[in-house]
């Protein structure tokens, strides 16, 4: 063996690193304020001394072993797993001390690299790298993580707009790369970075900050963060809204800037870092403490009240929900429902599609937790850039290899041609509603015959349930679908007398309305749910619900934006699904909107032919400075 490696038992614990003291030198007036702008990823503004937290960096060598060293390598590679797992666990048991909301963002990161250690595609490259390409066990793990994280990159690019996966991909490598990081730390005995001596109050400033540090601190302590390094879409960014902690990422220079001690501005609501700020820099950032404050209160009284337009017309706003762990946070915002369960996370990251019973938990647990208000699931909408492996490795799906999978083999026209798979979840989601209400959503329906064929196979499932005496609700539950492609918007009124309510999902309809792939960076300005081909689908989608006296909601990211809610309220919608946080301010500008008024206003922006036109309508352009 041409390196020389400990023989691996049990890592020690991790000495504390080289924390620089973060005692307040005294403010020096010569040095001059600095601003530096990143990208505002928590909102909120922090004022403290900065704290850094250095962490050595970990020496790894790439070596190649004698067939002897096969087991010996193995076994470090082991001992590294065991005592990366017990890292993790260690990290997850301290989520209990943080908010429910933190705490439902960060575990299933922890969890999703706690799987990544286990049998895994990671472990079981890299331990056949070691037996196979005779390599150290650090050689074997960075080859095979790098390998993994490339993969993923170079997968075909998203076709929805609503979400456009490249950020998800992006996040997905680097979780692959972090969980390398940690293997490789404790191959090599490199110690962690500790925050234990993090002063309150303080601001911590580093060069990076990995997901699983977050969990680390303790926002209770921390006034607020800003790094170099790092970006809007990735975990850490996550982490740190979900902490609530004020921050800046991607700040080029700062690190080097900025020392222990020195008076530092975050300004995670702009963007902003200010360094050695000046006296009136520093009263100004104090207002904006004051207001942000104020503003959070504002917010949070809000759950209390009332959905209701200031003329007393009461709206419905629920809640989109993609993964159990946000729970919490529905319940925080004061949703009075799931107007959208995307059931695609069941399916994900696992390697064997999920029967009735796994399914029927799942959705039991949610619909016991809304405790009565009702949930929306919708049946799973495989394909476009929703690739499932677990379906692809129980070849119940082809091969993602069609290059323009949003206009193949989607959604329901994809349970329809598997009807086990359709009829398994249609049976699950039957028996959750013994629990309490539910409604069963199609997604990516284009005709009638589509919605036709899905009501006898549901009805079918019903029937056998009854026979089989398992407990359901007694009235079949709703089968509505959603309004998401040109052709069931246009074909509304038909299927209105198909369905039980209509969810518009505006992400796809968008898409598909102007043939434009948010993917694709060269077309991204075209993506606009603003342009008049897209509201009036949408008005005509709504008009036709409405004279039937049907249900009739918005899920897709419109019902989000608070700015747009006068427009969707005068068009007549009274029902929004939205992401949880989005709620309190959506609630906000139901409670300023008259409905006569909101009436007008539709009027105006749907007699547009121009988007720019209905942009200036939403967001009036403002008031020119008077001439000299
Ligand atoms: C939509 O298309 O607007 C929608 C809500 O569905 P998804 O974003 O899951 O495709
Ligand atoms: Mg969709």
């Amino acid at each position: 063996m041409n390196r020389t490696s400990p023989p691996e038992a049990e890592a020690p614990p991790p000495p504390r690193p080289p924390e620089r003291a973060p005692e307040r030198p005294p403010e020096r007036p010569e040095r001059p304020e600095r601003r530096f702008t990143g990208i505002a990823v928590s909102p909120g503004v922090a004022i403290g001394p900065v704290f850094s937290a250095v962490e050595p960096p970990a020496i790894v060598t790439r070596a190649r072993i004698h067939a002897t060293d096969i087991g010996g390598e193995t076994s470090r590679l082991e001992a590294a797993i065991a005592q990366s797992r017990k890292q993790l666990l260690k990290l997850r048991a301290r989520l209990a001390v943080l908010p429910e909301d933190s705490q439902a963002e960060i575990a299933p990161l922890l969890d999703a690299y706690l799987q990544m250690i286990g049998p895994s595609r990671l472990v079981r490259g890299a331990r056949r790298r070691i037996a196979e390409a005779l390599v150290s066990a650090e050689t074997a793990v960075l080859d095979e993580s790098e390998a993994i994280a490339e993969a993923i990159l170079a997968l075909p690019a998203a076709q929805s707009p609503g979400d456009d996966d490249r950020p998800g991909r992006r996040r997905r490598a680097e979780e692959v790369r972090e969980i390398a990081r940690r293997l490789l730390r404790n191959l090599t005995r490199a110690p962690f970075r500790s925050f234990a001596a993090l002063p309150e109050g303080a601001v911590l400033v580093a060069e990076f900050l990995r997901p699983a540090d977050a969990a680390l601190l303790d926002p209770a302590r921390l006034a607020g963060v800003a790094t170099e390094e790092g970006g809007a879409d990735g975990h850490t960014a996550v982490m740190l809204r979900a902490l609530g902690v004020p921050t800046v990422l991607g700040v080029p220079g700062l690190s080097e800037a900025a020392r222990p001690g020195d008076t530092i501005v975050v300004d995670g609501t702009a963007g902003t870092v200010i360094l050695h700020p000046t006296a009136a820099t520093l009263a100004n950032a104090r207002k904006l403490v004051t207001a942000f404050a104020r503003e959070q209160q504002r917010l949070g009284k809000l759950r209390r009240l009332p959905a209701v337009t200031e003329d007393g017309e009461q709206v419905e706003l629920q809640a989109n929900f993609e993964l159990p762990a946000e729970l919490p946070l529905i319940a925080q915002a004061g949703a009075a429902g799931i107007g959208l369960l995307r059931s695609e996370f069941l399916f994900m990251n696992r390697e064997t599609v999920p029967d009735e019973d796994a399914q029927y938990e799942t959705y039991r647990s949610v619909v016991e937790a809304m405790a009565g208000d009702p949930v929306t699931i919708r049946v799973l909408d495989w394909g476009g850039e929703k690739d499932i492996e677990a379906l692809q490795s129980a070849n119940l799906v082809p091969v993602a290899t069609d290059p323009n999978p949003a206009l193949g083999l989607r959604g329901l026209r994809m349970l329809l041609r598997q009807e086990d798979l359709f009829e398994t979840q249609l049976a699950a989601i039957l028996r959750a509603s013994a629990h309490g209400p539910v409604r069963v959503l199609l997604p990516m329906v284009t005709t009638v015959a589509e919605v036709r064929a899905a009501r006898d196979i549901y009805e079918r499932v019903a029937r056998r349930l009854r026979r089989r005496n398992d407990r359901m609700a007694e009235k079949l539950p709703p089968l509505g679908i959603m309004i998401e492609t040109p052709g069931a918007a246009l074909s509304a009124d038909a299927l209105a007398l198909e369905s039980d309510f209509f969810a518009i999902g505006t992400n796809d309809l968008t898409m598909y309305t102007l043939a434009v792939d948010r993917a694709d960076s060269e077309v991204a300005d075209l993506y606009d749910p603003l342009h008049p081909a897209v509201l009036r689908l949408v008005q005509f989608a709504t008009e036709a619900a409405l004279r039937l006296r049907m249900p009739v909601s918005v899920c897709g990211e419109m019902a989000a934006n608070p700015r747009l809610t006068t427009l969707l309220l005068g068009l007549g919608l009274r029902s929004f699904s939205m992401n949880a946080a989005a709620i309190p301010r959506v609630k906000q500008a139901v409670r300023d909107a008259n409905i006569d008024d909101c009436a007008r206003f539709a009027r105006r922006v749907m007699e547009q032919s121009d988007a720019a036109a209905i942009h200036l309508l939403i967001h009036p352009a403002p008031p020119a400075a008077p001439a000299a």
